[in-house]
């Protein structure tokens, strides 16, 4: 993977992460979704960390779109998202 494509500006990359495992972990449905630009298929399977968000992003397209593709969750221990703190 060239690391042009990696989308570094989304948070902290866990790149020695198994993405399987980082999906058990915080209960995020991985999925893929065609690149909008030239429709190949881009695999969320980078675990990342933005604050108290947990996700899985896909690398950027070779195509030279500049769309992200990404899942993320919120870290349980921090509450969810309508009843948690939000300062995070
Ligand atoms: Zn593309």
């Amino acid at each position: 993977m060239i690391t042009e494509a990696l989308p570094t500006h989304l948070g902290l990359l866990v790149l020695n992460q198994d993405p399987t495992e980082w999906a058990r972990r915080y209960d995020i449905e991985p999925f893929s979704y065609p690149c909008y630009w030239c429709g190949r298929m881009k695999h969320c399977n980078i675990p990342f960390v933005r604050g108290t968000l947990r996700g899985l992003a896909a690398a950027r397209c070779p195509c030279g779109s500049t769309e992200d593709t990404y899942c993320m969750v919120r870290d349980q221990r921090f509450g969810d998202l309508l009843d948690g703190d939000l300062s995070g």
